[in-house]
Order: structure tokens, then sequence, then C-alpha cells
């Protein structure tokens, strides 16, 4: 699967009188990584949360070659899937009732279709296939960002949406979970990944966007965003842009 899966464009989010996304325009293709970086508040969240139609917008959302004017039910069922900052599990249920529940929207779900994405999950997230009947509020965080990461793709996106995946993780764990999300790119899903921890975002991306107070600042291939001079002092901590 290849061709554009999310185009978004002029897009104006207010709170209020606060204007936190200012004309943002991004585009994402099957099977590619796209990347959103930026400093606490930018806007990022509010990005995700305006084009999953759980925050209203202003501007175009072109998703699958239709502008998608739906409501969020609409969206998830059209192939949207968005993993929240705070992942929103079910912490009562075990790891493989939760990976179920994200399969609802699907219409083969009574026929056992499910059955096969969640062995597939299984195969991507072992340590999810070795706790699959233990509580979900029992997990690491690791195993809880394998688990909301793991959940979404039960439903089988066209556009997956991660929300600060490396937050609160260890370095370690933070390589192990990019590793598995750069694999992801062979199922032809399109990946928006939005992101505090630059530095591990543009090395698993294909394509990055810089966003500063609401506003898209630069963009380009993210190998080319790593080594930017402005981007290297300001995200990547490497002295100053001079
Ligand atoms: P972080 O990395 O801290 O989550 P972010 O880049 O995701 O930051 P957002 O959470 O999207 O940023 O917030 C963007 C701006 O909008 C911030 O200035 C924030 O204070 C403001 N904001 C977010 N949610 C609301 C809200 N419900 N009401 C009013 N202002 C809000």
């Amino acid at each position: 699967m290849t061709g554009p899966v999310l185009q978004v464009r002029d897009f104006c989010v207010d709170y209020g009188q606060v204007r936190a996304l200012d004309g943002a325009a991004l585009d994402v293709d099957a099977g590619r990584i796209v990347t959103v970086i930026g400093p606490n508040g930018a806007g990022k969240s509010t990005l995700l949360n305006a084009i999953m139609g759980v925050l209203p917008s202003r501007g175009s959302v072109r998703f699958l070659d239709r502008d998608e004017q739906g409501g969020i039910e609409a969206r998830v069922r059209r192939g949207m899937s968005l993993v929240p900052e705070k992942r929103e599990l079910f912490a009562s249920m075990t790891v493989e009732d939760n990976l179920v529940l994200g399969a609802w929207v699907r219409p083969d779900l009574r026929r056992g279709g499910a059955d096969a994405t969640r062995d597939e999950v299984f195969r991507l997230f072992p340590r999810l296939h070795e706790r699959r009947g233990q509580l979900a509020g029992t997990l690491s965080g690791g195993e809880r960002q394998m688990l909301a990461i793991g959940r979404a793709l039960m439903a089988r996106p066209r556009l997956l949406m991660l929300d600060e995946p490396s937050l609160g993780l260890a370095p370690l764990v933070v390589r192990e979970i990019f590793h598995i999300i750069a694999g992801l790119r062979d199922s032809g899903v399109g990946i928006l990944l939005v992101e505090q921890n630059a530095r591990a975002a543009l090395q698993v991306a294909d394509h990055g966007y810089v966003l500063e107070t609401g506003r898209i600042t630069l963009q380009g291939p993210a190998a080319q965003l790593a080594t930017d001079p402005r981007v290297a002092a300001t995200y990547l901590g490497l002295g100053s842009a001079g």
C-alpha cells in the first residue's frame, strides 16, 4: 500500500480565546512514519485530538481521499486510531480482554475475525503474550504502552496516531518500543508520531515537522531535520546553533 493516507490543511484549533493550532498542514503516506516534535504546550496533543475529531477544528482533514467531517466513531470505523498520552487502558481487565476491546469496530468480530490480528499483536509484542492473563493495571509502564499500541492495532487502522509513546519510560524501553513502531511500516499503516523525545522520534521517522506555539516552523526528511542546527540546539541538546 502506498499513497496519501492523511492530508491536513489550514488546521486551526482554539480553546476559547487561545489559539492552540494556527494553520497547520501535514501529510502522512501509507507505510511511512511522520513525527511532530516540539516543546511542552506546543499543541501536539491538540493536533492529534483534533484530527481524531475529539476536538472541534477548522481547516481540512482529508483521510483516505475523502474530506473527513464525521465524529470520532465514524473516524475510527474508517480506520483512524489514536493511542492517547494517558494510554486509557481498562486497569481491571486482562491484557487479552483489553486487546479484544480494541477490535470493537470490526464487522467480523463475532466471526472470530480479530483472533488472527490478536495473534499478530502477540507476535509483535511477545511480552503481552506472556502476560495475556494479567490485569492491565498491574503492568509496567513499558508494557502498558505496548498494550495501548496493541489495542489500537486490533482495529487494523490505516492511520495510527501515537501521542508521546516514550513518556515516562526508561531509555532501553523507549528503544524497544520504537523498534516495534519502525517494524509497523511493513503493514502499510501510516503513522503519525507526536513526541517531545526528538532524538528517538527523528531516528525512527521518515519525515518530521517542528511545532512551536501552534505553528509548524520547520519540516523535512527526518534525517535532515536531525542535523538542522536549530533542531540540534533546541531539541537535541547539541550546543548552540552557531
Ligand atoms: P505536552 O507535550 O505538554 O502535552 P502539547 O504540545 O501536547 O504539550 P497541548 O496539550 O496540545 O500541547 O496544548 C497546547 C496549548 O493549548 C497549551 O498552551 C495548553 O495550555 C492549551 N490547552 C490544552 N488543552 C486546553 C484546554 N482544554 N483548555 C484550554 N487550553 C488548553
